[in-house]
Formats: C-alpha cells, sequence, structure tokens
C-alpha cells in the first residue's frame, strides 16, 4: 500500500463520520481507529499514532462540544490539525542567509539519496540565483567522487573534492578553507558526505569530528521514505550524534509508504523541508505540513498552486517594467527571454498540474517535453548580443545562422524563437493593452496564469475558463473542510 492509499483511507473514514446521521462516541471511536489503523500500515511510529489518538480523543469530547456547532466540521478540522502536527514541529528550519557563505552538511545512512539530494538542493539554490558549490567529503564509498562530479556539471554548478586525500575529517576542513577564501565565488557550500549504517560506530565518529571541524549552518538528515518502524529510532540516533535541523525525505515517488520516514520529525523535532520524488535535478518539492495532508487527503494542494501563482505573478521587478515596455507597445526578445525563465522557475508543467485535484491528465513526457524546448529557446537567446535581443528586428541571416552555431542549435529553433517572439509581441502590444488598458497589474489570477502556461497545456486544462473552475474548485474544497 502506497501513501496515497492510505491518505485516502483516512479521507474514507472521515466521510463515513460525516455520512453518519448521528455523532456519538462510537462513531468517533470507530473513525479513531480507522485512522489510527491506516497511519500504522503506513509505517508511522506506533508511539506517535497512540499521541495522536489520544489528543483527538480528548479534542472531540462531545458533552464538551456546544450544541448547534457543527460536530462534524469541528471533527474534520481536528483529524486535519493532529495530522498536521504529527508533520511539523513548528520549528523554522535554518534557511540560507545572502550576501555571506553559507555551509550546510548532508548526513544519513548509506543509500538513502544523500548524493542524489545535495545535488537537487545545489539546483534548487542556484535556479533562485545563487552561487551553490558541492563539496565531496566521502571517501569511504569508491566512486563517491565521480558520482557527486558527474551530478554538478548536470546541474551546472561547482565542484570540488580530493581524490587523494583520504581523511574525511582533513579533506573538509581544508575544503571549507579555500571554498571560503572567495566569497564572491560561493555563498552557498553544501557538503556531501559519506553513508553509514546505524551500527558502524566509527562513521559516526566520522561525522561528528567532521561536523566539529566545519562547524555547519545547518545539517540535514536525508531519510528513505522507504524506510519503516526502525526509522524513529535512526532518526534518534542521528540527532543524539549530531545537531540535525532539517530532514529531506526522499523516493517518496515510488512505493514508500512514507510514514516511517516523514514521522521522523517527532524524532528529531526538526522540520522536513523538502522531498525527493525521483533521480532527477528537479524532482525536489519544498514540503509544508499542510499542503501536503490536504493533498494526501484528496483535497488538492492548493496552497502550492496559489505559492506558484505568487512566484511566478508577482509584482516584481521584471512584471512591472514588463507593463511598462508593454504600455509603450515594446515587446523585445529579452521579455520573452524573462517569461520562459518564469515558466521554467515553476518547475515541470506537470508538476504544476499534478497540484490540482482531479488533474492528473498530463503525462509528465508531455510536461518535459515543453520545458526541454524552453530551455533550448534560453540557450538560444542566450547566444545573441544585448543589441539583439534589445532590437530583434536587426537579426538577419546571417545573424541567425551565427546564434545557432553559437548556441549548438538548428536554424530552425532560432526560427521558432523569432517567431514565438513575433506572436508574443502581437498579443501583448495589441490585443492584451486594449483589453486591459491599465496592462498586466488589472490581469485576473487566472488569464495570468492561462498567459505563462504552454499552449497544448492549456488546451488540455480547458483554457481560462478551465483553470477558472480549477481555482473555483480549489475554493469550494476549502469551504468543504473548514
Ligand atoms: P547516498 O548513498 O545516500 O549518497 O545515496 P545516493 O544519492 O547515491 O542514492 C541511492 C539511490 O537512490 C540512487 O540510485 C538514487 O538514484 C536513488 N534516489 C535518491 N533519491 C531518490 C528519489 O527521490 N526517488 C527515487 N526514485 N530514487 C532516488
Ligand atoms: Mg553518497
Amino acid at each position: 500500500m502506497v501513501l496515497a492509499d492510505i491518505g485516502i483511507r483516512i479521507s474514507n473514514a472521515l466521510k463515513k463520520m460525516t455520512n453518519s446521521t448521528v455523532i456519538n462516541n462510537e462513531v468517533i471511536d470507530e473513525m479513531l481507529k480507522e485512522i489510527s489503523n491506516a497511519l500504522v500500515t503506513a509505517d508511522v511510529s506506533l508511539k506517535m499514532v497512540i499521541e495522536l489518538t489520544n489528543n483527538l480523543k480528548k479534542a472531540l469530547d462531545l458533552d464538551s462540544m456546544a450544541s448547534g456547532h457543527n460536530k462534524r466540521m469541528i471533527i474534520r478540522k481536528a483529524v486535519f490539525e493532529e495530522l498536521c502536527k504529527l508533520l511539523d514541529p513548528k520549528i523554522q528550519p535554518y534557511k540560507p542567509v545572502r550576501g555571506k557563505v553559507n555551509i550546510v552538511v548532508f548526513v544519513g545512512l548509506q543509500g538513502n539519496g544523500k548524493t542524489t539530494t545535495v545535488s537537487k538542493y545545489a539546483y534548487y539554490y542556484k535556479r533562485k540565483g545563487w552561487r551553490p558549490v558541492l563539496l565531496c567529503v566521502d571517501t569511504f564509498r569508491a566512486g563517491a567522487f565521480d558520482q557527486l562530479m558527474q551530478n554538478a556539471a548536470a546541474a551546472k554548478v561547482h565542484f570540488y573534492g580530493n581524490r587523494t586525500e583520504r581523511d574525511p575529517v582533513r579533506l573538509a576542513k581544508e575544503g571549507i578553507e579555500r571554498l571560503k577564501a572567495d566569497p564572491e565565488m560561493f555563498d552557498l557550500i553544501i557538503v556531501d558526505t559519506s553513508g553509514r549504517h546505524k551500527q558502524e560506530g566509527d562513521l559516526f565518529e566520522e561525522m561528528k569530528q567532521i561536523v566539529k571541524a566545519i562547524n555547519p549552518n545547518q545539517i540535514v538528515l536525508v531519510m528513505d521514505g522507504s524506510m519503516g518502524q526502525m526509522a524513529y529510532d535512526q532518526a534518534k540516533a542521528f540527532k543524539e550524534a549530531v545537531k540535525v535541523g532539517a530532514v529531506i525525505v526522499t523516493k517518496m515517488d515510488g512505493h514508500a509508504k512514507g510514514g516511517g520516514a516523514l514521522s521522523a520529525v517527532a524524532a528529531t523535532q526538526s522540520p522536513i523541508i523538502f522531498l525527493g520524488t525521483g533521480e532527477r535535478l528537479e524532482n525536489l518539492e519544498e514540503f509544508e505540513a499542510a499542503p501536503f495532508v490536504s493533498k494526501l487527503l484528496g483535497l488538492g494542494d492548493w496552497k502550492g498552486l496559489i505559492d506558484i501563482l505568487k512566484t511566478s505573478t508577482a509584482n516584481d521587478e521584471r512584471s512591472k517594467n514588463l507593463n511598462k515596455r508593454i504600455q509603450a507597445g515594446k515587446y523585445s526578445l529579452r521579455d520573452l527571454y524573462d517569461q520562459f525563465e518564469t515558466i521554467l522557475n515553476m518547475g515541470p508543467i506537470s508538476q504544476l498540474m499534478d497540484k490540482l485535484p482531479g488533474i492528473g491528465q498530463i503525462s509528465q513526457a508531455k510536461g518535459e517535453e515543453s520545458n526541454k524546448k524552453f530551455k533550448n529557446y534560453i540557450v538560444i537567446m542566450d547566444s545573441m548580443t544585448d543589441e539583439e535581443l534589445d532590437v530583434p528586428k536587426i537579426i538577419n541571416q546571417s545573424r541567425i545562422a551565427r546564434i545557432a552555431r553559437g548556441s549548438g542549435r538548428s536554424i530552425k529553433e532560432v526560427n521558432e524563437v523569432l517567431m514565438q517572439h513575433k506572436t508574443f509581441e502581437k498579443i501583448v502590444c495589441s490585443g492584451i493593452t486594449n483589453k486591459f488598458k491599465s496592462g498586466y497589474g488589472n490581469i485576473g489570477a487566472s488569464q495570468r496564469m492561462a498567459k505563462l502556461i504552454p499552449q497544448n497545456v492549456l488546451q488540455q486544462v480547458g483554457g481560462l475558463s478551465g483553470i477558472n473552475n480549477i481555482m473555483k474548485q480549489m475554493g469550494g474544497n476549502l469551504k468543504d473542510m473548514f
């Protein structure tokens, strides 16, 4: 049984309670029993399941609930909140600070996904404008150096390692000293340590010494989502050895039940910051308890979507500038570039759609295809001169050939970019400014979103009205919940 099925079981228990003609202690007990069973099946630690049911029993004392209150709603809300509590220690994780060199160390058992996760983490921050560097201090596993170096190349981030140094503590110390010496170059040093099995006292000692030598700002524990009941004890062992400040749970894409690793929060009293949802660099999802539980129970990740809308259409400098230029009837290749980047920063479009309830039809392949196209367009635009970006009409045949050569893409693709720009320019500068005289500022959220989604994907969700429906549906679900 995978985590999603467990969500369905809990959701069904809630529905059964909601649909019963009377709400009495028996109905509540039956619901609690079903929820506990589902959580135990998901490998949530027994201790925590008992705590959760006890808390709920206390909160759901029918005698103290004033008559006239909507008991069903109170119960649903209490269950939702307890589930969130299970996953949220209410402690803020360390967030890298701009303008200084931040050091983050990753620890965890062998094979849990540290090397993969540090690479995703570096990629994530790079896309946010940081200058990360991956530091390999795994001298234990053969091939660790090459694995991380290759990952760093794929993520296009810097890498530091030393094939001949056998002492991980010395390597860590020396690496940090050298990387810190160049604060202009790096502002986020991400350290990948060697894997260890719980029993290996030596490796635990090594981990402690590394931490002592480099004094990191944050220690992240990486845990495999398919780890069962033993996850709690293992997380605890790590916490007792070093100051774990955050958790990342990996392999949440496969058949992981997740409950074991997810409840490591309790063992470490550290928040989960990301979930690993695949082997690729972009398969790292920010984690927050409430949206996660909401999605688990089939209510849709409304907050995730709203966040995406906010960041992609925020009143940031870029859209303000764009707004001004559009009003002046100008739309350059640079603007197109910005828009493609915005789309790419939203992550694969399939992941975006994944956040919506009832819309799973967009295959990952399709989403990836669109994203790849955008990436190639950006590569092409990177080969243009500033002048070409600002005044696209100067791009003639010989310039097109040069851009194709410089970017390693075909002439056909360069022409595609120029066509895209012309089309967008037409829409943006004529149609839109007439319709919405005051520019971007007044376009509704769904219209903004529609503009950011590639046409083929937009069609699949039913165009603008489809997006409107989705947003309404989410609102409806929220009302339904509380
Ligand atoms: P380490 O020993 O802790 O450094 O673990 P690795 O990063 O080498 O990962 C071990 C295996 O797990 C590799 O085959 C990874 O591709 C795989 N892996 C890591 N994270 C994920 C994930 O989120 N999803 C999936 N499906 N596989 C993952
Ligand atoms: Mg590794």
